[in-house]
């Protein structure tokens, strides 16, 4: 048989897809002797450069006419190629989202630039005589190497402060030899009994379902409903252990790497080894050695944020999506993909079991438990006998602080208890910076940016007024730039950088920190201040989200929520849903282990729905007024939205092509298309934008409708541009 025979592409020709932002997959010829099946990892020539593309389908009809105009193929690397279980997921998310599918298959390839297998490193032997012309560096090279072992050529060559000429020139005369290292060795597998925790009853049952659950290797959901404090982690290892037992791998993600440092001493603790971790601040090389051990299966368990479900894991088992309410989940830039929804997909795909974690389920998946859909595994109460935190409300109608305080006298007066007690105490605010808005005592003047409809929030550590939606800066100035009043500034509201001015007034001799993600310079840096203030080195901690979640600080016991009304009522179809995940996490964190927390609320409105279930802790009562809402107004999940955001640079131009899109909009009494409407944040960027609200029934196939609408529509061009949300998390 000759070569082209046995190929597996007798037509000659693949479709390769590369990751630009394309749909369709482009033929290209394959070389004589190369052996391409689809999945496979090649070079492309696209245009004047050269990309890396994935093999998607072998062309098995290719125009005869276009073969001598097609290109080659370059090389094929040297990786295991993409199961079609991916395949199938990137066609799925891509269609799903009506993003191009060659920008979310580039998710998959996100190795960076070192493809293919890892360097050789070479190593140095003492294997001859002394030579006869001595030199002091070649003494103390040979001093190092008298051991007779094999040492890196470059260690050496640095621990004794010579040249790799010295080392040359005794390989030359025979003194030393070079061979290459041998490769480091694979990771240590996690153990699975390496320390089996002692169950409480709830747990051990919960455990025990957790068990059996993973024991069942097809697609099937679980819904691990747990208090705060209850062992959800503890609890879900067990469906861990069960999986590297069979020899498979597991994912877990998380919803901020911020959360991972305590987790992985956990996981080490419970298997022995620390699990591999994938995030955005991983450095290339990191990034491509553990894409490497993801692929060909060296690696076990994998800990990682929402791009990790992307991965060409070798032979995934089993995913656990932990805080799965959590909107960090969702990526709103790029590929629209809420990476809960896409995991459950690949779960079903790849017909292996998923859990979704969560003390405060989203509505989604507590209706999909309470249908029957998704198996609920609950943890009632919370681990060691510890009481919820007890919840208290303090109206700032009636008792709230003095103008210019944000701190409330009762508040005050328990935070006091609490330091002297020697406990701690944290201050939760969901704003970053000083003061969200600065404005001119004399003549009324307010900075905002200038290419946003934003106003710049004050961030008094950095000295600078800041715009959080494009970055902008400028030094807060001494005089204002209006009426040229001198000293005639004022901070209007509070951001947590002014809530620690306060409390460090209020608590003189208390040690205080702010914990807000930009103050933070590194991942390390913010595990080490989470581990400070787990170690209790501090008394009074202030933080935005980054603090709310998943921590566990012992000495924690009393939560004030300085201003719980903040994300209700800005017309967000989620905004209960979402304050209450919030308020009970942020206050889930106290008394975790001695059992007597607190959690004030200080509100304007106590008799809301979300204060008042908070208050009576009764998570039933949230949930069932919530799923009436949302049944009634036929918000998901008992219909489905899609948002399209159209923006531009000038504003008419904007709003008419917004205006010519609705009018084409097909006809069908299922669909609902609503606005354009000016979007809330309706300039950012100097860019102009109108939203078009999509709401549908259930069953329709929303994508489906999308697609051909905007395949028929008019294109946006020029500067207009067209994002697609389906199932958009923010209205904003
Ligand atoms: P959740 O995620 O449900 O809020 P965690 O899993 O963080 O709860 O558990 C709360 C705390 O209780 C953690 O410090 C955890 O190590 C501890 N814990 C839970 N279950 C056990 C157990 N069976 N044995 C020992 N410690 C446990
Ligand atoms: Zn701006």
């Amino acid at each position: 048989m000759d070569e082209a025979a046995r190929t597996k592409t007798p037509s000659g020709v693949v479709d390769v897809l590369v990751p630009v932002a394309l749909n369709q997959a482009y033929s290209y010829r394959v070389p004589r002797g190369l052996d391409l099946q689809p999945g496979d990892v090649v070079s492309v020539p696209l245009g004047a450069r050269e990309v890396i593309g994935v093999v998607w389908a072998e062309n098995e009809n290719p125009d005869p006419r276009l073969h001598n105009r097609l290109k080659e193929v370059g090389e094929k690397f040297d990786v295991p190629p993409l199961k079609q279980e991916l395949r199938s997921l990137v066609d799925w998310v891509a269609n799903y989202t009506l993003s191009a599918r060659g920008m979310v298959m580039k998710m998959t390839l996100r190795m960076g630039e070192h493809l293919g297998p890892e360097r050789v490193r070479m190593g140095v032997r003492l294997v001859g005589e002394v030579p006869k012309r001595m030199t002091s560096a070649r003494a103390r090279l040979i001093e190092i190497l008298s051991d007779g072992l094999l040492h890196a050529k470059s260690e050496a060559a640095k621990e004794a402060g010579v040249s790799g000429g010295v080392i040359d020139g005794l390989v030359d005369e025979g003194t030393l030899a070079i061979e290459a290292m041998p490769r480091a060795l694979p990771p240590p597998a996690p153990d699975p009994t390496f320390a089996e925790p002692d169950f409480s009853d709830d747990q051990a049952v919960a455990a025990e379902a957790m068990r059996t659950f993973a024991a069942k290797g097809d697609f099937h959901a679980a819904l691990l409903d747990g208090v705060t404090g209850s062992g959800k982690t503890e609890v879900y290892f067990e469906a861990v252990a069960e999986v590297i037992k069979r020899g498979e791998q597991v994912l877990i993600l998380m919803p901020e790497i911020a959360l991972t440092g305590q987790f992985l001493e956990r996981f080490s603790k419970r298997f022995g080894v620390r699990p591999l971790e994938w995030h955005s601040e991983l450095t290339p090389r990191t990034r491509a050695r553990n894409w490497a051990s993801i692929a060909n299966g060296e690696a076990h368990v994998i800990v990682g944020a929402r791009s990790a479900l992307f991965l060409p894991y070798a032979k995934l088992g089993l995913i656990i999506v932990d805080e799965e309410h959590d909107q960090a989940y969702k990526q709103d830039e790029g590929a629209h993909y809420h990476a809960r929804d896409m995991a459950v997909v690949r779960a079903s795909i790849a017909r292996i079991p998923i859990v979704l974690a969560s003390a405060t389920p989203s509505v989604e998946s507590e209706v999909n438990a309470r249908k029957g859909r998704y198996q609920r595994i609950a943890l009632p109460s919370r681990f060691g006998g510890q009481h919820m935190p007890h919840i208290e409300v303090i109206d700032l109608r009636r008792e709230g602080p003095m103008r210019g305080r944000f701190i409330a006298p009762r508040l005050a007066e328990k935070i006091q208890i609490a330091i002297e007690r020697k406990e701690q105490a944290l201050l939760f605010l969901n704003r970053r910076g000083y003061a969200p808005l600065t404005l001119c005592r004399g003549c009324g003047h307010r900075f905002a940016c200038t290419i946003c409809d934003a106003w710049l929030v004050d961030h008094r550590f950095r000295q600078r007024l800041v715009c959080h939606h494009c970055g902008f800066s400028m030094h807060r100035p001494q005089q204002c730039p209006h009426c040229q009043a001198e000293e005639s500034l004022v901070a209007v509201g509070p951001g947590v950088e002014r809530l620690q001015e306060e409390a460090a007034s209020l608590f003189p001799d208390a040690r205080t920190m702010v914990l807000s993600s930009d103050l933070i310079t590194s991942i390390d840096a913010m595990r080490t201040e989470l581990a400070e203030i787990a170690e209790g080195r501090v008394d009074v901690i202030i933080g935005t989200q980054l603090v709310a979640k998943g921590h566990n600080f012992p000495r924690l016991n009393l939560v004030g929520v300085i201003d719980a009304d903040l994300g209700l009522g800005n017309g967000d179809p989620r905004a209960a849903e979402r304050t209450y995940q919030m308020l009970n996490q942020v206050i889930g964190r106290a008394g975790r282990e001695q059992g007597r927390g607190v959690g004030y609320l200080q509100t304007h409105q106590p008799e809301h729905p979300v204060m008042k279930a908070l208050i009576a802790n009764d998570r039933e009562a949230f949930y069932a007024s919530e799923i009436e809402a949302r049944e009634r107004a036929g918000y998901p999940p008992f219909g489905r939205l899609a948002s399209l955001i159209i923006s531009g640079g000038d504003r008419p131009t904007t709003e008419g092509y917004a205006r010519k899109l609705a009018a084409v909009a097909p006809i069908d009494e299922r669909i609902m298309v609503l606005g354009p409407a000016e979007a809330p944040l309706a300039v950012i960027k100097g860019r102009y934008r109108f939203r078009l609200l999509v709401k549908s029934a259930r069953n329709v196939d929303l994508s489906h409708y999308l697609r051909d609408w905007l395949a028929h529509g008019p294109k946006a061009t020029g500067n207009l541009k067209l994002e697609v949300d389906v199932d958009p998390q923010s209205f904003l």
